[in-house]
């Protein structure tokens, strides 16, 4: 089995799932799924931060499939599939 592939960014040891590439031309930063191969220009990242990635001035941030949205959208999805916890008390 091949060695999991990590994170690019320096400090982190998180396993690698999506992969970073800039395309130069159009100024845009392109979040997909990891590549199977390692491409120049491109950067291994984690889910963290692949949500956390900002793009520079002036640059596009596209995200492909399935790649994180800055947005935290899943939290509020779970809330309506599945019932609340019970609420707690509040105390006055
Ligand atoms: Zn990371």
């Amino acid at each position: 089995m091949a060695k999991a592939r990590l994170c690019s960014r320096q400090t982190c040891t998180r396993e690698a799932v999506y992969t970073l590439t800039y395309a130069y031309s159009e100024s845009t930063a392109v979040v997909g799924p990891l590549s199977n191969v390692r491409e120049p220009h491109a950067y291994d990242l984690c889910e963290f931060h692949a949500s956390r990635l900002t793009a520079p001035q002036g640059w596009d941030v596209v995200r492909v499939g399935g790649a994180p949205k800055a947005e935290a959208g899943e939290e509020h999805q779970s809330q309506m599939s599945q019932p609340a916890y019970p609420r707690l008390r509040s105390v006055d």
